[in-house]
């Protein structure tokens, strides 16, 4: 904890409080610039500042103290129990203040605490702001190339029909733009589960993963066909999740696994368990197209696809599903893979 206050009393009565409650290790400035030495220098948690310092009085010294550490979080300490500066200093970004005479080391705890929990609050939100801004752009980008198809191959029927017949290429036209219409409607299904994730509380049951694989196997079936895929599952033990997500799940990877193979090879996808560390993890290996090594963090992150994927159809975003999924169960996910070597899927769902 950074304490920024100049009076010798007031910084006493400050630490007295404090040490009652707490035995954490509390620096002290007595004026902004030693304070701003320190909060870049040493790991700062919290910092309580006095607002009138030798240098700078006011809300000026909360605007100095914020533009140069944004990322602290801030009791400020009025010198009277004035109720408006407090909340002047709220506007500006302080988490809490406290007035001076008011100070025991109940208040003081009460407002620790406060300002440490609004904060992380604080930090959450911007989090899922910048997601929500990151998923916003690319979903609109993404979206449009398959609406600006939609609307070119609608032309193109258009102009076939004016001739008076319909022709094969007004067919396989109206063929390209259901496939459009299609991608379209899985990007925006794909985005609507991964807003969904942000607010399930997940509600872990007993499951049998050997029967969610067959469920998963029904539902591929056409692109088992297509594919000239085989899909095959060892017998795994039971694992606790939600049915619902951790299905979603294996059908993406089994999905995936059959998606990028190798030219000329049908796909081979088989799903295994094994124990670690008083987990299972389920594997789901295929011996598809692979991913080079430099690119198994990457593949996680919402909206990526690798060149290697090209002219084979997707949103970019099952894997970042998956990740979320596997995350709001406490597990984690994984590859292991590399170019031309197929790859194997890990993930485990907690304890
Ligand atoms: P999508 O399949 O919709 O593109 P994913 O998030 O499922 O999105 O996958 C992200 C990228 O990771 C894919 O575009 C592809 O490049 C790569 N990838 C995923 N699974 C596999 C796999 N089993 N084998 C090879 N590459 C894969």
């Amino acid at each position: 904890m950074l304490l920024v206050e100049d009076n010798d009393d007031h910084a006493e009565l400050f630490v007295l409080s404090a040490r009652s409650f707490s035995e954490a290790n509390i620096t002290r400035a007595t004026n902004l610039t030693d304070a701003l030495r320190i909060a870049k220098s040493q790991p700062v948690n919290l910092a309580i500042l006095d607002l009138g310092l030798p240098e700078t009085v006011g809300l000026d010294t909360l605007s100095l103290f914020l533009q140069n550490c944004p990322s602290l979080p801030i009791v400020v300490l009025t010198a009277i129990s004035d109720l408006n500066l407090g909340e002047e200093a709220l506007k500006l970004g302080a988490m809490d203040f406290l007035s001076k005479e008011e100070i025991t080391p109940r208040t003081l705890l009460r407002s620790i605490r406060y300002a440490m929990e609004r904060w992380a609050q604080k930090c959450k939100l911007e989090d899922s702001l910048a997601d929500l801004q990151y998923f916003g752009s690319m979903a609109a980008h993404d979206l449009v190339s398959p609406l600006d198809a939609i609307q070119g191959f609608a032309q193109l029927i258009e102009l076939e029909l004016s001739k008076g017949k319909i022709t094969t290429e007004a067919w396989e036209c109206l063929d390209l733009l259901r496939s459009s219409a299609k991608r379209s409607i899985n990007l925006v299904r794909d985005l609507q589960k991964l807003s969904s994730l942000g607010r399930k509380a997940i509600v872990k049951e007993k499951l049998d993963p050997n029967s969610l694989v067959e469920d998963v196997c029904t539902t591929l079936r056409e692109t088992i066909k297509e594919t000239k895929g085989t899909v095959e599952a060892m017998d795994m033990p039971p694992i606790r999740g939600d049915a619902g997500l951790v299905c979603h799940v294996l059908q993406n990877l089994i999905g995936n696994g059959l998606k990028y193979s190798r030219d000329g090879i049908p796909p081979v996808v088989k799903i295994s368990s094994s124990q670690e560390d008083g987990l299972t993890v389920i594997c789901v290996e295929d011996n598809g197209i692979g991913i080079d090594e430099d690119h198994s963090t990457r593949i996680f992150l919402p909206f990526e696809r690798l060149a290697s994927s090209k002219g084979t159809k997707g949103s970019g975003l099952g894997l970042s599903i998956c990740k979320k999924i596997v995350e709001a169960h406490d597990g984690e996910i994984w590859i292991e893979s590399s170019l031309d070597q197929g790859s194997r899927f890990f993930f485990h769902l907690g304890c």
